[in-house]
C-alpha cells in the first residue's frame, strides 16, 4: 500500500547565520547535520513516492546547502508546490535566477518592523538589511520575468510575531513601507510564534509568546491591513492553532510530516518525537508509527489540555523531554546556555 502524504516540511540543515531567541530548531547552535547530495536525492524520492503536493524547504538557512536548488527543482519539475523559507542572508542574483525554475514560492522571513527590532529578535546585526536586500533582488528578478511575459515564483514576507515584534503601530509602518518598496510583492503573512524549540522554554513565555487573545486580535489587525492595501499583496495572519486539536477534529490523520536534516522523521511537526528515518525505513512503516504516536493517550491528553499559549509551551516541554532522543534531551538540558545569544 502506498502512503500518500500531502505536505512535508523539510528542514534541510541546522546551519544558520542567525540566532533567533525563538528558534524552533536551535539552528546555528548545533552541528548542521546536512545530508550529502546522494542521500538528499533519496529523500526527494521518498516525497515523490508519497505523492507530495506541497513541500516547504526550511532550516536553518536552506540556501546555505549546495544541493538545495537541485532538490527543489526535482520536486517542482514533478508538479509539487515547493516553497522556500529563507532569511535572505546570502541571496545573490544568481541564486534568485535559479529559483525561478525551481520553486513555486519564496518567503523571506522578517520578524521585526525595522533593523533595531528585527536584528534584536534574530540575534544578528545586519539581518534586516540583508533580508531587505534579498527581497530587492528577488523582486527585481520577478519584475524582469514579468516584463518578458514569463512566469515566476510568488514572492512574499513571512513575519513571525514575537512580543517585541508585534506592536500594531510598528507593523503598520512596516506593511506600508514594504508595499511601497516592493510593489509586486504577492503576500505578507504574519503568524504568532509557535511554542516549539526555544520558543517553548519557560524563559520565553513572558518575554516572547503572544497570548491566545493577542493572537485573535492580530487576526483582526491583519484584516484591517488587508483592507487598507486592497489590490496590493495578500495580507493575512495565520491562525497557528491549526496545529492543535480542536473539538471534533483529530491530528492523527493530518497528513503533514516534518523531516529533519539527517532524514529523521518527527511524529508530528513542532515536537521532538522521532519515529525513525526516511532513509532507513519506508513511509509505509513510518506513517502508522506517526499515527500511533499522535493517538497515544498521553500525547492526546497533553495536546488536548492546551487552552493558552503557556499551556501549549508546557505541553511542548513535556513531550520534547519525554519523546526526544538522548541527544535531544541533552541539548534541551543545555538550553540555558544556548539561549544566551551573542551580541
Ligand atoms: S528561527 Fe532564526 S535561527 Fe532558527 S533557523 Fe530560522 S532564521 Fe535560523
Amino acid at each position: 500500500m502506498t502512503v500518500k502524504i500531502r505536505k512535508f516540511i523539510w528542514d534541510i540543515t541546522y546551519n544558520c547565520p542567525l540566532r533567533c531567541g525563538h528558534c524552533y530548531s536551535e539552528s546555528g547552535r548545533r552541528p548542521a547535520r546536512t545530508l550529502d547530495r546522494a542521500a538528499a536525492m533519496r529523500v526527494v524520492d521518498v516525497m515523490l513516492g508519497a505523492q507530495a503536493e506541497n513541500v516547504m524547504f526550511s532550516g536553518g538557512e536552506p540556501m546555505s546547502v549546495p544541493w538545495a536548488v537541485e532538490a527543489m527543482k526535482r520536486l517542482h519539475d514533478a508538479g509539487v508546490e515547493v516553497t522556500l523559507f529563507t532569511t535572505g542572508w546570502s541571496m545573490k542574483e544568481r541564486s534568485a535566477a535559479a529559483l525561478v525554475d525551481s520553486v513555486s514560492g519564496v518567503a523571506v522571513s522578517v520578524d521585526g518592523a525595522d533593523a533595531a527590532i528585527h536584528d534584536a529578535v534574530r540575534g544578528r546585526a545586519g539581518a534586516f538589511e540583508r533580508g531587505m536586500k534579498a527581497l530587492d533582488i528577488l523582486h527585481r528578478v520577478k519584475d524582469e520575468r514579468r516584463a518578458a511575459g514569463r512566469t515566476c515564483y510568488t514572492l512574499g514576507i513571512d513575519y513571525t510575531l514575537t512580543r517585541p515584534g508585534a506592536e500594531e503601530a510598528d507593523l503598520e509602518r512596516f506593511v506600508d513601507a514594504a508595499v511601497e518598496r516592493f510593489p509586486r510583492l504577492d503576500f505578507i503573512r504574519f503568524g504568532a510564534v509557535i511554542p516549539s524549540g526555544l520558543a517553548a522554554e519557560r524563559a520565553f513565555e513572558t518575554t516572547g509568546l503572544l497570548t491566545i487573545d493577542e493572537l485573535v486580535d492580530m487576526i483582526d489587525v491583519g484584516r484591517r491591513f488587508a483592507a487598507r492595501h486592497d489590490g496590493g499583496p495578500r495580507i493575512s495572519v495565520t491562525d497557528v492553532r491549526y496545529f492543535l486539536p480542536s473539538p471534533g477534529s483529530s491530528l492523527v490523520d493530518l497528513d503533514i510530516l516534518q523531516i529533519e536534516p539527517d532524514g529523521g522523521l518527527r511524529a508530528f511537526p513542532i515536537y521532538e518525537a522521532k519515529i525513525g528515518n526516511v532513509l532507513h525505513e519506508p513511509l509505509e512503516v513510518l506513517w502508522p508509527r506517526a499515527q500511533a504516536w499522535r493517538s497515544d493517550p498521553f500525547v492526546a491528553e497533553q495536546m488536548g489540555k492546551v487552552r493558552t499559549m503557556a499551556d501549549w509551551a508546557d505541553t511542548t516541554r513535556t513531550l520534547d523531554r519525554r519523546y526526544g532522543s538522548e541527544d535531544d534531551r541533552a541539548r534541551i538540558a543545555r538550553r540555558g546556555l544556548a539561549m544566551a545569544v551573542p551580541a
